[in-house]
């Protein structure tokens, strides 16, 4: 798909607006890694952090890509050092713009990863004075599929949890509908190999046997979990310590997510795809049941416990509309666990808190 904008004879200088910074990105605090980053103080060093928007074009046909300008702005005298994921700098990892069509809220198609600790590489410095600009193809992200007026604002603070972020002020476009475009990865030439029920993309032979592994692992935590979760519902220390504040009705949503991953476990057809080069554990596209791609660290994770392999899947099928439909409002076990005390909602939509349910490491009664 084209990522540059097409015929845009309309550019429009009158759309760049300012905006403040509400906070900055912090990292998951816990799992540090051998010559990993220490949490940086990342808040202090961007205070001073810009963000605007502008369009190339204003008005755009079912056939255009619909293309968004960003600029971030050190206006501050430090160095700011900014999480990239929460930044187009390289790709848009995140669900980094708020976008509503005539006031309704539009829905990110793009993938939800897994991520360990952020290290050095997954910073960007901006020097004083220096500002980053990216064009996007918002196109290539969100459900752009109703006709109408459109209004996006940087908002990536909405996918840190306690993080936060930047803030825009918000630009405006005619959008005529175009079909959604489900972000399919580039169909490399190769290897698909299905076993059983499972498919195999760009795996070796040893990622094969490695991954199968890793969703045995992952049924035996989903039969688990279920089985918990047919026990006596009260606010035990496992349901409260990921789940937060008992209800009834909490738990009922726990139970209704593990049943359908244990479903997805035991009767979809899931896609193991191992062309991930990024340093994540894995990714899914929420809207693509039931294909999970896995990167490096899910390479080098244990096959069970904390952040393993089998978690790991959990935490991706959880993802799918189909399953869960949850979110990554914060990463680790420390944000998870902070989470369920402060948002015991969010906890149950976030897909951190379901798979340190399923590892239940360490073992909670
Ligand atoms: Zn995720």
């Amino acid at each position: 798909m084209s990522k540059h904008p097409r015929g845009s004879s309309r550019w429009l200088a009158g759309w760049l607006v300012g905006a403040s910074l509400l906070g900055a990105c912090a990292a998951p605090e816990d799992s540090a890694q051998p010559g990993g980053e220490p949490q940086v103080d990342v808040a202090a060093e961007a205070a001073d952090i810009s963000v605007s928007l502008s369009v190339p074009k204003a008005a755009l046909s079912a056939r255009e890509d619909v293309m968004v300008t960003v600029t971030l702005r050190n206006n501050g005298s430090r160095a700011a050092r900014l999480l990239k994921w929460h930044t187009p700098a390289e790709d848009v990892e995140e669900a980094l713009f708020d976008v509503t069509v005539d006031g309704q809220a539009v829905e990110f198609l793009g993938p939800h990863y897994k991520r360990p600790a952020p290290t050095a590489g997954d910073y960007l410095t901006l020097a004083p004075g220096e500002s980053l600009t990216r064009t996007v193809a918002l196109s290539d992200f969100y459900d752009l599929s109703r006709t109408g007026s459109y209004r996006v604002s940087y908002a990536a603070e909405l996918h840190g949890g306690a993080v936060a972020a930047f803030r825009s002020d918000a630009v405006e476009l005619w959008v005529e509908g175009r079909e959604s475009v489900l972000r399919e990865a580039a169909a490399a030439p190769g290897s698909t190999v299905s076993l059983g029920a499972v498919t195999y993309s760009k795996c070796d032979s040893t990622q094969q046997a490695t991954a199968l592994q890793a969703l045995n692992a992952a049924s035996t935590m989903a039969n688990d979990s279920v089985t918990y979760l047919n026990g006596t519902a009260s606010g035990t220390p496992r349901y409260t310590t990921w789940f937060g504040a008992f209800s009834s009705s909490g738990w009922n949503t726990a139970k209704t997510h593990f049943v359908a991953i244990k479903d997805a476990l035991d009767t979809k057809p899931i896609t193991i795809d191992c062309g991930c080069k990024k340093t994540y554990y894995a990714y899914v596209y929420p809207a693509q049941p039931y294909k999970i791609y896995v990167c490096k660290a899910f390479w080098s994770a244990p096959l069970t416990g904390t952040d393993s392999k089998g978690g790991t899947l959990i935490h991706e099928l959880s993802h799918f509309n189909a399953v869960a439909g949850t979110d990554d409002y914060v990463y680790g076990q420390s944000g998870a666990k902070s989470l369920a005390i402060s948002n015991p909602t969010q906890a149950l939509g976030n897909a951190d808190n379901h798979e340190y349910f399923a590892e239940n490491t360490p073992f909670l009664q």
